[in-house]
This record gives C-alpha cells, sequence and structure tokens, in this order.
C-alpha cells in the first residue's frame, strides 16, 4: 500500500465525490477465452471493476495481460465468453455511439480532411452534412487544430492526427472513451504534450475515460484510479488510487508522492526479480583484436 500518510485529505475527499457519482461502466465477472492452434487462451478472467461518471481510469499490466482485449470487450468489438459489459446498466452487445474509440495506429480517413473525419460520426448517424460540419467545428477547435480543418491527415504530426482522433470519437457525445495506448507511437515530447491536452479536453466534457497503457509514468500522471492486471490467465490484480493531487503538474513526476506511487504499482506488475537476461551464443563478426570494450 501506499503510506497513508503521505496522502492528502483532500485527495480523500475527491474520491469520495468520485463515488458519489453514478456508475457509468460495469464490467462483470467478464472472461473472454481466444480458441488458437495450440489450444485455448483465457485472455481475462472474471474481471469486474466500475467507473464512476467523468473518472479517468487507466488500465496497466504486463504484455499478453489482456488490456488490449479489455479495451476491445468494453468497446463492443469482439464477444465476450462470459459476464458483461454494462454502460448506463445496459448490456453491451456490439458498438454503439455511447462509446468512442482512439487506437495506437492512425486510424483517419486519409482522403478526409480533418474537419471531414471528425464529421464522420455523425454523418454515419443521419445528420446531413452541413449540420454535421456545423457541429463537428467546436470539436476541432477544442483540441487546437482550427487552423488544419481543411488539411489531409498526410499534412500532420502524429500528435495532430491523434487529436483528430480524439475529436472524431468525442464528437457523437459518448459515455466512455476508450483509449488503447494512444500515445504509444509518439516520440517523448509531443506524448507528453498529449497528456496535458487529454487532461485539459477530460476536464471540459462529461465522459468517462478507459485509458489503457503499460507505460506507468503516464498511468500515475493521467489517472484516478489505475486497475492493475496480472498474466496468464488475464485478471484484474488490484484498483489503485492515485494519490495525486489535481490539478495534475508535470512538477508532479519524481515527487515523493509519485515514486511512492510508482513503486507500489512496480511491486505489483513486477512482483519478482527480473530474470537474467539470456546470454547470446558466441559469434565473432569481426576481426580479432577489433573489440570496442
Ligand atoms: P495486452 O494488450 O495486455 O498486451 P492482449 O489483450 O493483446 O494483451 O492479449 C491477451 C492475450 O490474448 C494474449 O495471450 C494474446 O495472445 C491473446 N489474444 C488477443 N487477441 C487474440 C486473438 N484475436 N486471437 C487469439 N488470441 C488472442
Amino acid at each position: 500500500m501506499i503510506a497513508t500518510e503521505l496522502v492528502a485529505p483532500a485527495v480523500r475527499a475527491r474520491f469520495d465525490t468520485i463515488y458519489a457519482r453514478p456508475v457509468v461502466l460495469e464490467v462483470a465477472g467478464l472472461t473472454k477465452e481466444f480458441e488458437g492452434e495450440h489450444g485455448k487462451t483465457t485472455a481475462l478472467e472474471r474481471v469486474s471493476f466500475k467507473a464512476h461518471r467523468r473518472e479517468l481510469l487507466c488500465v496497466i499490466g504486463p504484455s499478453g495481460c489482456g488490456k488490449s482485449t479489455l479495451g476491445r470487450l468494453v468497446a463492443g468489438l469482439d464477444e465476450v465468453t462470459s459476464g458483461q459489459v454494462m454502460v448506463d446498466g445496459k448490456v453491451v452487445d456490439g458498438p454503439g455511439s455511447d462509446r468512442g474509440m482512439v487506437f495506437q495506429n492512425y486510424t483517419l480517413f486519409p482522403w478526409r480532411t480533418v474537419l471531414e473525419n471528425v464529421m464522420f460520426g455523425l454523418e454515419v448517424a443521419g445528420q446531413s452534412r452541413s449540420t454535421a460540419e456545423t457541429e463537428a467545428m467546436p470539436w476541432v477547435d477544442m483540441v487546437g487544430l482550427r487552423k488544419f480543418a481543411n488539411a489531409y491527415p498526410h499534412q500532420l504530426s502524429g500528435g495532430m492526427k491523434q487529436r483528430v482522433a480524439i475529436a472524431r470519437a468525442l464528437v457523437n457525445r459518448p459515455r466512455i472513451l476508450v483509449m488503447d495506448e494512444p500515445f504509444g507511437a509518439l516520440d517523448p515530447q509531443t506524448r507528453a504534450e498529449m497528456q496535458a491536452h487529454l487532461i485539459e479536453i477530460w476536464r471540459n466534457v462529461d465522459v468517462t475515460i478507459l485509458f489503457v497503457t503499460h507505460d506507468l509514468d503516464e498511468a500515475i500522471y493521467l489517472a484516478d484510479r489505475i486497475l492493475v492486471m496480472g498474466t496468464s490467465p488475464g485478471r484484474l490484480l488490484e484498483a489503485v488510487e492515485v494519490p495525486l493531487p489535481r490539478p495534475r503538474q508535470p512538477q508532479q513526476f519524481g515527487s515523493p508522492l509519485f515514486d511512492a506511487t510508482k513503486r507500489y504499482l512496480e511491486s505489483l506488475v513486477h512482483p519478482h526479480p527480473p530474470k537474467a537476461v539470456e546470454k547470446l551464443p558466441f559469434c565473432r563478426m569481426t576481426l580479432a583484436g577489433d573489440d570496442v570494450e
């Protein structure tokens, strides 16, 4: 546990406020099995948790623990094996406009401008082009891309593309935004900027966020609570309340409370010391005596 004397009473009060809000997302006994060539994989086993309105939940855990599978099941992109996902008390049985999704790889339509990409969900929902344009523009504005509204994806940086993806996911006013490693392909500087942008967007929009990452610093910086998952089978180990006060500041990285939280998460994610690195067979491809060390 994170030492309670480190946690300010204001942080405790903030969690009491969060838990008093209605539950938007309920995941109950969620199990997902995949049949493969080498038999059955249990990607998730009886995962249960609740997310409250406007809560920002991060999901962390080692590779293969089922983080992406969880995101896809919440988004309704895969079928559950048993258990259920509920949004506002309604069982999810496929994709729906109450859930938006942002992935790591850029998924914009290359033949559509920024504004047209953001309009897409509205047009699919049956709105006319001019109404969709009017409704989409404030979202383009919100992610700071007004000047680029008529640009095409190939003219944008990676960070800008992900801002469009966020606007496109939010334009239908989803209750839940599922983000699967959305900043994983960005350079560290852009990634840090995007984290700050996301917090700002989340503060201004009534949306609950489920954010998958393998980066502990990112999770601590962003989250209210962090769902820590373990492997074989993929399961929920603990839901950890982040004891850092809001508003979050980059200066909080490396503070004693930040470090204590990170050490605690590391002890859950990597409970054993790392295995020794495998020694490679000796195989010289240079001349003898041409050593670098
Ligand atoms: P993570 O996102 O934590 O790395 P995933 O959710 O991608 O983990 O995968 C969890 C487990 O489920 C892994 O063992 C993976 O190989 C398996 N898995 C995921 N998707 C499929 C699939 N479509 N078919 C078969 N196995 C899958």
